[in-house]
């Protein structure tokens, strides 16, 4: 018997304390499907839907595309999209209700509308109910993003999600076939157990890798108990994403079983514990540049090029993308072999009015907000002008998991002088792949010191080409120091090891 599916996607990492706001036309630049275009955009793109597409098809079940929209991690959500999507999702279930054997979703697990604290909870809790009204007592499974912040509404309202078990997330695709499949088994089995339990721990970005402690001994340990015990389904372990002040923010685990519940709860408070063990890695310093040159200095056989990550800014966690923070200390200190990536739309039509091979003098990033630093008087010869669109040159990258293998940076430009390699976005555009920088003519390898906008999404592509790397405390709203950031609704939740939330906000 054929299963008959309908699937959507909605997939936002929100970060609440940027002044801007995600809008419609923003999901525009990523992705905004109805319908066929949803299977026509994912064939093969390495998304996380093409994964759940891929297994339908080898299932041969029947697939009925909703609504998808995606847009790259930044401010709170306008209510006007939430509106867009639920409209577009319910108007096309409710047409097809019937004849469905499940639905499937594409969910991020970390979005803030201007209304709606728990976007996806809620989106969840609507469609249960729309569910009952119709009489279809169906499994609703979804994929999640290892950053997502997980809710008791979220949890209570599907039948089953699953998680990204890497990050950086090389895994996505991945995930969203594993999530398929355990669809595939509750289909004949719908019996599933549920265990979930929120921490008190919020965690910066820089702390979540999974090469790294604690999400590290975590995840083994998670995989563990999944490959022991034939009753458990899966078992997440959840970073969370530290820039939503909202209640439901931080860390949090997951358990799917067939089995014993109290059994699951005991696997909950073991990883539970191991957190509490390796607390102190989930909150790694950062350097200071002087501190970095003393390094250097005592390590002479450090050869290039350095990575000094500016996380303060990371792209992928929301922020501008035109922090000037390590670029402008960074000049003044005279040192050359400079790569660095700035969004600024603005500087790259200035560069379009002078032309290629001409010479520009002009003011570089810094022009978002002023929580990233202050534009930088640039000097240097226009070398290369572009559309900015590039294809993954590793289609497992990060970046897969949020656009797909086909990158639109938006209009571009490289300014060159005689130290740094200055390339300038449109579109912001996390360092996820070295495609980014080589499809605009630039040789990352050749370079002494590359400023990285990331946490740990980078770590895939830049880590195999660097001699050595440096996280940097600079300005930003993605900073790691997270007790610099004015948190309002997170309760009694703890955002560092030492001091308490809201200090020097
Ligand atoms: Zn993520």
């Amino acid at each position: 018997m054929t299963n008959t599916i309908f699937v959507s996607g909605l997939f936002h990492e929100t970060h609440t304390f940027l002044r801007d706001k995600t809008e419609l036309a923003h999901f525009k630049e990523v992705s905004l499907y109805h319908g066929q275009e949803i299977l026509e955009h994912n064939q093969d793109n390495s998304s996380p839907m093409d994964g759940f597409l891929s297994y339908a098809r080898e299932k041969k079940w029947q697939v009925i595309p909703g609504v998808q929209l995606a847009a790259m991690p930044s401010g709170t959500v306008k209510e006007d999209v939430i509106t867009y999507f639920r409209k577009h999702f319910f108007s096309s279930l409710e047409k097809v209700c019937d004849s469905i054997d499940a639905v499937y979703l594409v969910l991020h697990g970390a979005m803030v509308s201007e209304n709606t604290p728990d976007v996806e909870g809620s989106l969840l809790e609507e469609l249960h109910h729309f569910l009952q009204r119709k009489g279809r007592d169906i499994p609703v499974v979804a994929v999640l993003d290892l950053h997502a912040n997980v809710s008791q509404k979220m949890m209570d309202y599907s039948t089953c999600m699953y998680a990204y078990r890497k990050n950086p997330h090389t895994d996505a695709r991945d995930a969203a076939i594993r999530a398929a499949q355990l669809l595939d088994h509750i289909l004949t089995h719908p019996d599933v157990r549920k265990v979930y339990h929120q921490s008190r721990h919020i965690i910066p970005p820089t702390g979540l890798g999974t090469a790294a402690e604690p999400m590290k001994s975590l995840l083994m340990h998670a995989a563990a108990i999944e490959a022991s015990d034939p009753d458990v389904l899966c078992i997440n372990v959840m970073g969370g994403y530290a820039y939503a002040d909202i209640p439901d923010c931080g860390f949090s685990l997951g358990c799917y079983t067939k089995g014993d519940t109290e059994k699951a709860r005991i696997y909950l408070a073991e990883l539970m514990a191991l957190l509490e063990e390796n607390l102190i890695s989930a909150y790694p310093p950062e350097n200071s540049l002087e501190e970095v040159w003393t390094i250097l200095r005592n390590e002479p056989d450090v050869t290039a090029p350095v990575l000094l990550i500016e996380a303060s800014d990371n792209i992928g966690g929301g922020t501008p993308g035109d922090g000037t923070g390590i670029l402008a200390p960074l000049l003044a200190t005279g040192r050359k072999g400079i790569i660095a990536v700035i969004n600024d739309a603005v500087a790259v039509q200035q560069c379009y009015g002078v032309g290629i091979g001409k010479e520009i003098t002009l003011a570089v990033g810094a022009k978002t907000d002023h929580f990233h630093g202050d534009p930088v008087q640039l000097q240097g010869s226009i070398r290369h002008l572009s559309d900015g669109r590039f294809e993954l040159e590793n289609k497992n990258s990060h970046l897969a998991s949020i656009s797909g293998a086909y990158v639109n940076m938006g209009s571009c430009a490289v300014i060159e002088n005689e130290q740094a390699i200055v390339l300038l976005t449109s579109h912001k555009t996390p360092p996820m792949d070295i495609g980014q920088l080589r499809s605009q003519g630039i040789q990352p390898e050749a370079a002494a010191f590359i400023i990285v906008k990331a946490a740990v999404s980078h770590k895939q592509a830049y880590d195999p080409i660097a001699k050595r790397s440096f996280y940097i405390d600079s300005p930003g709203l993605c900073t790691s120091y997270l007790e610099r950031l004015p948190y309002q609704h997170i309760g009694d939740k703890q955002v560092s090891l030492t001091t308490q939330k809201g200090i020097n906000a």
